[in-house]
């Protein structure tokens, strides 16, 4: 009797959609495990808006997730209920006389590069690939390697907005402007957004030029020839991981230049050579003559691309990233990114050797771009105009490992701070709330808003718990 009664439990679980895994909630950087109520995949509107009226007559919790690509927690609080926005990512118009495109918020740029490729048009502004949903890229207002588009909100001409109390708001520059300025950058904090229109641009041809400097020479260059050079469009370099004498100095620097020659084929690429891709990363993950191989490597394909290879724009903001896919149950990598004023960057690089040196922080590449200034968003990570110097680290899951990881983390802030900078706020919260109100002045202002239109604080994750108390 016993054994029918665990039995008929037991389908009635597995019937009803229970799964333990399914209560674990984690971000790609599987550091932030957390135990939540539920996880939904709403397909609608009314899907979306039952869900915040029940917890605001329940009293519990929301928190909002894309492709869970940050790695704070960003998307996720205890107990909380996920809406899972993947399956709500239907493209709704393309507009090719006026060059806009309206998708729901869980469409990935992917998606929308594969629907406009075959009208020659391209995105204005995106990650540097392309994995990430739209609602998760403007809610910590991405920007990429573009240098003339600045961050995502630049590309947004407006987007619907469902509040904590159910009602759903147009946002944009002429109507609810405070709230076009706290939601984009605003991670999820003022309700869900559901659809978005965003602004286009033509698929041009661009001409890939590779240069090898010094990283002293790098903010006078990027001045004179990039920012201030019409025909430049796209624009990162690389920082040399090596560790010998070139080791944070040595700089790849690579620019798209708008060309008026022709491409046979403007088809979309997809990522090749991820097997062999993953294979020289591993290699760099484990052991220093693997770092040194990979910087040769790279360093030979520069060489190759001097003479000015063709790409579509469209193909030059399709990165390849499947081959960083990792798993491990020891150690994972992590991503982090600071904002550096353009003439503090040599300063900041100097520093950032001696940290990574004394601390062994296991620093597998150093992705170099620039983001404008821009001051219209609430808590704005680029108040003047900066060098994006983007980490990507191993760091150990242990206790021990997150330990080390905070310490050498607030050590890095301590150094942006002193040039001026700032910090990403979608990755790991090692910073402490004094370090993040140093870098973001207006961040209680910015909580204090959150409050005003959430008072119930129904829309909730761990950076808000983390930071948002005094
Ligand atoms: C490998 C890698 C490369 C990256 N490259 C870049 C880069 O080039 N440039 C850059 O700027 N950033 C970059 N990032 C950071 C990334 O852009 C952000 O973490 C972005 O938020 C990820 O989008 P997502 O779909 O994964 O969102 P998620 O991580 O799932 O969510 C991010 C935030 O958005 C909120 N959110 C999600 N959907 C909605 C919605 N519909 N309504 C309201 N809020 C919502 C969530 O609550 C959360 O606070 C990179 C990250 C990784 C891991």
């Amino acid at each position: 009797m016993k054994k029918v009664f665990i039995f008929l439990l037991l389908m009635i679980l597995i019937l009803s959609g229970f799964s333990y895994a399914e209560m674990i909630f984690n971000d790609v950087s599987r550091l932030n495990p957390i135990h939540v109520r539920q996880i939904i995949q709403p397909t609608t509107i009314e899907e979306i808006r039952s869900k915040i009226l029940e917890a605001q007559r329940l009293n519990l919790r929301i928190s909002i997730a894309g492709k869970r690509h940050s790695q704070g927690g960003q998307q996720s609080c205890e107990d909380c209920i996920v809406l899972d926005m993947l399956s709500f990512n239907k493209i709704l118009l393309l507009d090719v006389k006026n060059l806009i495109i309206r998708v729901q918020s869980g469409a990935t740029w992917d998606q929308i590069q594969r629907y406009i490729n075959p009208f020659n048009l391209s995105l204005e502004v995106m990650q540097t690939s392309n994995i990430f949903t739209v609602g998760g890229s403007l809610s910590a207002n991405v920007h990429g390697r573009d240098v003339r588009y600045g961050d995502i909100r630049n590309a947004v001409k407006s987007f619907r907005l469902i509040l904590a109390d159910g009602n759903i708001v147009n946002v944009s520059r002429e109507e609810n402007l405070e709230l076009f300025r706290l939601v984009i950058g605003g991670l999820g904090l003022f309700g869900v957004i559901l659809d978005v229109d965003i602004t286009l641009t033509d698929n041009d041809v661009y001409e890939e030029h590779d240069k090898i400097m010094n990283y002293k020479e790098y903010s006078q260059y990027f001045k004179r020839n990039i920012k201030d050079n019409p025909n430049t469009w796209l624009h990162f370099a690389s920082l040399s991981i090596s560790p010998d004498d070139n080791f944070l100095k040595e700089m790849i620097v690579t620019s798209y230049q708008k060309s008026d020659r022709k491409l046979k084929n403007q088809n979309l690429s997809e990522e090749m050579d991820v097997a062999r891709n993953k294979f020289f990363f591993g290699l760099s993950r484990k052991y220093s003559w693997g770092k040194q191989l990979r910087w040769y490597l790279q360093k030979v394909l520069g060489e190759e691309s001097k003479g000015g290879q063709l790409i579509s724009r469209n193909n030059a903001m399709r990165n390849p990233v499947k081959f960083l896919d990792y798993y491990s149950s020891k150690d994972t990598d992590i991503l982090q990114e600071y904002f550096i004023p353009v003439d503090r960057f040599a300063e900041f690089v100097d520093g950032l050797r001696g940290i990574v040196k004394n601390d062994k922080v296991n620093l597998m590449n150093v992705g170099v771009r620039h983001v404008p200034a821009d001051n219209t968003g609430y808590i704005s990570y680029a108040p003047q105009d900066s060098i994006a110097v983007v980490l990507y680290i191993n760091q150990k899951i242990s206790d021990k490992g997150k330990k080390d990881a905070k310490a050498w983390t607030r050590r890095i802030v301590d150094l942006v701070l002193k040039c001026e900078g700032t910090y990403y706020l979608v990755y790991q919260l090692y910073p402490t709330r004094e370090q993040l109100k140093r870098a973001y002045p207006k961040i209680d202002e910015f909580f204090s808003k959150k409050r005003f239109y959430d008072p119930q604080e129904i829309f909730m994750n761990k950076f808000y718990e983390t930071y948002s108390q005094n």
